[in-house]
């Protein structure tokens, strides 16, 4: 997800991994202790036929209209929502139930601000954590859906390291079309066009690090664009319905310009000069 929104992966792989067994095995013990509820640490579990949801916001009522159970539903459709999405814009469909952890913000912002050099929203690193709110709202549903596409992913092939314009650009790009935007906006193709002007955008071997988490703001800024841009681009011009089959074979081959052949009968470096002729 774009930094602006906040969101960031990876920062520090060993931390987060502590963290998540930590933060995990206590909500899931505190589920079973079923205490109170309301940005106390004691998160309420809920599972549908996909997700473990995890929630801790503060929300006052547990029922009613407005009260946290029906958020949690909210929450749970939603993702299961998404989890169709992917399934039908990108061929991803992980088999095992995949843990949601939705956190009070202060809480989140507590627990996670030192591991980031911006702003979070969320991240996955073998479960999803995500900064809720006290209703699901656009962003919200957009992070939910972001952070699916890096499970997916993971769930799909666990030891391959994904290009970061793969697994942030398909996430970018799922978000936005599944929640109904086609295509970047005309305020993003004008960033997009004055960076290149400026020469500052990135190579395809810039953009292929694991992640972006070592970026600052602005660099940042500027890799979840173009990885966005990039995934636009192929669907685009080599129709949606190839991304699917872009990414099984990718998976099948673990092999990228296999991929970018069988799929798009380009290679990464014809990928680049094409990408960047459009901006000009
Ligand atoms: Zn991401």
């Amino acid at each position: 997800m774009n930094p602006d929104a906040g969101e960031i992966v990876q920062v520090s792989v060993r931390i987060e991994l502590f963290l998540g067994v930590l933060l995990l095995s206590f909500a899931l013990a505190s589920a079973a202790q079923g205490r109170g509820r309301g940005a106390d640490g004691d998160f309420e579990v809920r599972t549908s036929s996909h997700f473990i949801l995890h929630q801790d916001v503060d929300i006052d009522e547990s029922g009613g209209f407005h009260g946290s159970r029906r958020f949690e539903q909210q929450l749970l459709a939603t993702l299961e929502r998404a989890y169709e999405s992917a399934d039908r814009l990108l061929g991803l469909r992980p088999e095992r139930k995949l843990h949601v952890l939705v956190y009070d913000p202060g809480i989140f912002d507590r627990t996670f601000a030192g591991l980031f050099r911006f702003q979070a929203a969320g991240f996955y690193q073998g479960v999803i954590r995500v900064r809720g709110a006290t209703e699901l709202s656009v962003d919200l549903q957009r992070v939910l859906h972001h952070e699916l596409v890096h499970a997916a992913l993971d769930a799909a092939a666990p030891s391959l390291v994904f290009p970061a314009w793969l697994n942030e650009g398909g996430a970018e790009w799922f978000e936005a079309r599944a929640l109904g935007k086609r295509g970047l906006s005309g305020g993003e193709w004008n960033a997009l066009s004055q960076w290149a002007r400026q020469g500052a955008l990135f190579s395809l071997a810039q953009l292929s690090v694991p992640s972006y988490a070592g970026f600052g703001p602005q660099a940042a800024q500027i890799a979840y664009l173009q990885s966005y841009a990039l995934i636009d681009f192929l669907a685009r011009r080599y129709t949606e319905r190839n991304l699917p089959r872009f990414y099984a074979e990718l998976i099948r081959s673990r092999n990228l310009e296999r991929a970018l052949d069988r799929v798009f009968r380009l290679d990464a470096a014809e990928l680049e000069r094409r990408f960047f002729e459009q901006l000009r």
